[in-house]
């Protein structure tokens, strides 16, 4: 894609600390990072987000994922991930171009987890049973 700031990585239209690269993937340093070392594992064929990139390239993905990810942590040492996707712009996907987010973590490291909510009386099977009825 031509405006893709990923597709420019890439193509080495822009530079960026890359640290793992394939026939398929390549894997660099965010350059906004929550914690050091956190690294975005992009597929080299531009695909807007998850739901529209292809089986085997998702395959491909997170096979590269779990590997860089040892590196990661060995190289920042990490006690823990964090492994992100956002998909679309409301759950805040600023680059239209699949990718997953390896986020080390660390004791004290101010992150604080996502809060939950609670269901209604009967709300979460209401919601269990739509959602079946779609797959
Ligand atoms: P998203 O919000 O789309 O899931 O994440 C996009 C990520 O890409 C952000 O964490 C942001 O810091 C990172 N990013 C944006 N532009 C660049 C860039 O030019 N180079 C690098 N290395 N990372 C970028
Ligand atoms: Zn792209």
């Amino acid at each position: 894609m031509i405006d893709c700031i990923f597709c420019k990585i890439i193509k080495k239209e822009i530079p960026a600390d890359k640290i793992y690269e394939d026939k398929n993937v390549l894997a660099f340093l965010d350059i906004m990072p929550i914690n050091e070392g956190h690294t975005l594992v992009i597929s080299k064929k531009h695909y807007e987000d998850f739901l529209t990139t292809d089986e085997e390239t998702l395959k491909n993905l997170i096979i590269a994922v779990k590997k860089i990810t040892k590196a990661v942590l060995k190289a920042v040492n990490a006690e823990g991930f964090n492994l992100g996707l956002n998909n679309k712009r409301v759950a805040g996907q600023l680059i239209p171009h699949v990718h997953f987010h390896i986020i080390p973590r660390f004791k004290r490291d101010g992150l604080k987890h996502w809060s939950g909510k609670k269901y209604k009386e009967n709300e979460s099977k209401l919601i269990a049973s739509k959602i079946k009825s779609f797959l």
